[in-house]
């Protein structure tokens, strides 16, 4: 596989009222063009935060973005267009990401103008129009290009956002809960599609969901966030059958049914442990974030705060945990 595009390493702090809340920390991952990276946690963990910075909607506070290897820093500079045009973001809300007053073929029109792939004539547009419907499976497409987003479903409306990243012929696209405001019966048709976009235009895609058990359906890699942090990556196959970290076992054991393979329900697991709810990113608890809640929590880890550490068995499986440092 190619070493992809983005790569991001840091910290950012965000502003709340007068307080900095550092609400991602030491960052640092990887997307690959051809692989779905899952990016798992609780509401609040920051997974969000980490799909904006990468999508340059929030500044960085500190750390950098990489492309291909080269450092994307100048807002507004090249670099930064071609970063914007190759990094293309899909939101949660289908229903709040399309204009209303706007017809799917002005949402995709703007999109292919914007990138300058709009094609010279009329004939060269309509073709490019019908092209990004029959991608994302709206077809006849002809049925779909005058439509309204209040004609459409949340899933055709999903579908048309996906068109309109598609329209800049982007690398990567960045998927925040792509599918948790979706009726549960067509959530698997949207991510089947991404997976099928991931296959045919070789794109990295980074999916972020509390969802743990559709991590495991649809990405390749999984990297689990607690409190800002990262705290477990490897394989999703690994990450969701053998889970090192603590905070891992406990999301994978409060799924409803780890097994099933249709993403889940409406409502974002609350895990519990009967110890507590995730932790305020205000204050963050010292050492290891998870320690107030974790069951099997050492003197050490109130203080020291754990590196990654390698697990022992597949290749590329990490835990930010002191239960593995002796496997190192
Ligand atoms: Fe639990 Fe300690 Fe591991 Fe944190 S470092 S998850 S508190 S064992
Ligand atoms: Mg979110």
């Amino acid at each position: 596989t190619k070493h992809f595009p983005v790569r991001k390493r840091g910290r950012q702090l965000l502003t709340q009222g007068r307080r900095s809340v550092r609400a991602v920390d030491d960052v640092d991952l990887t997307l690959r063009r051809g692989r779905v990276t899952a990016l798992v946690g609780e509401s609040g963990s920051g997974k969000s935060t980490v799909a904006r910075l990468l999508a340059q909607l929030y500044p960085r506070t500190a750390g950098e973005i990489l492309l291909h290897g080269e450092p994307v820093t100048v807002k507004g500079g090249s670099a930064f267009r071609a970063y914007c045009r190759r990094v293309q973001m899909i939101f949660q809300d289908p229903f709040a990401s399309l204009n209303p007053v706007h017809t799917v073929r002005y949402h995709l029109t703007r999109a292919l103008k914007i990138h300058g792939r709009a094609g010279r004539g009329a004939e060269e547009l309509e073709r490019a129009l019908h092209e990004l419907l029959t991608r994302v499976q709206l077809t006849p497409p002809e049925r779909f290009v005058d439509k309204f987003p209040h004609e459409l479903s949340g899933g055709q409306r999903q579908r048309v956002a996906i068109a309109r990243a598609l329209g800049a012929d982007p690398e990567a696209l960045l998927a925040d809960e792509p599918v948790s405001m979706l009726d549960v019966s067509i959530r698997l048709g949207v991510l089947n599609l991404l997976r099928d976009l991931k296959q045919r235009l070789h794109l990295a895609i980074l999916y972020i969901t509390h969802d743990i058990a559709s991590a495991r359906y649809f990405a390749d890699d999984t990297l689990v966030m607690y409190a800002g942090r990262m705290v477990e990556g490897g394989d999703s196959e690994t990450v969701t059958q053998q889970p090192a970290h603590p905070y891992t076992r406990l999301l994978i054991d409060s799924a409803p049914d780890p097994d099933r393979l249709e993403p889940d329900g409406n409502a974002e697991p609350a895990p519990e442990t009967g110890s507590g709810e995730p932790p305020s990113l205000i204050a963050p608890p010292s050492g290891c974030r998870f320690h107030p809640r974790c069951p099997v929590a050492m003197e050490r880890c109130r203080t020291e705060l754990p590196p990654r550490f390698e697990v022992a068995g597949p290749a590329g499986h990490w835990a930010a945990c002191w239960l593995y440092e002796a496997a190192r």
